[in-house]
């Protein structure tokens, strides 16, 4: 996908308007304009990559550490008590921008987010063999 069929390359062209919070060499971030709470940012590679699976190590960890202080930011300059960050991988995982964003969610207590699961506790089996699988 190149930057005229991407949203967010548009962004990053400056022919989409957004509202930027951030910038560093490989990264820029902006405000979500459909927030899940006050202070909802997106991080993003300037690099176009679909998602966490296709990008490249180095704009992984440029945007992780950008994640990283923003959070650091709704919690010192929002006043959030936390904040949740995370990066959709394709369709299945809910994703519907496909250039890869983390999002930045400040979370304040009583906020009443849901996390899109329910932690209840798993087969140690199933959990054991899908371990194997992943190392
Ligand atoms: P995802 O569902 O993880 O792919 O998230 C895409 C996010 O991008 C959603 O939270 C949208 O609200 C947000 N979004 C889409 N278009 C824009 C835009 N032009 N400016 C800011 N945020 C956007
Ligand atoms: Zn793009």
């Amino acid at each position: 996908m190149g930057s005229e069929d991407c949203i967010f390359c548009r962004i990053v062209d400056g022919e989409l308007p957004a509202t930027l919070v951030r910038e560093d060499e490989r990264t820029i971030a902006f405000m979500d304009i459909n927030p899940a709470t006050r202070g909802h940012c997106l991080v993003i590679p300037k690099n176009h990559h679909d998602d966490a699976i296709a990008a490249s190590p180095e704009d992984l960890a440029a945007c992780a550490v950008a994640a990283g202080d923003l959070a650091g930011r709704a919690v010192e300059r929002l006043g959030a008590d936390g904040a949740a960050v995370v990066s959709f991988a394709r369709p299945a995982a809910g994703q519907t921008v496909f250039h890869l964003h983390f999002h930045v969610v400040p979370r304040y207590i009583n906020d009443g987010l849901q996390l899109p699961w329910i932690p209840q506790p798993g087969d140690p089996d199933a959990i054991a063999a899908a371990a194997k699988e992943l190392s």
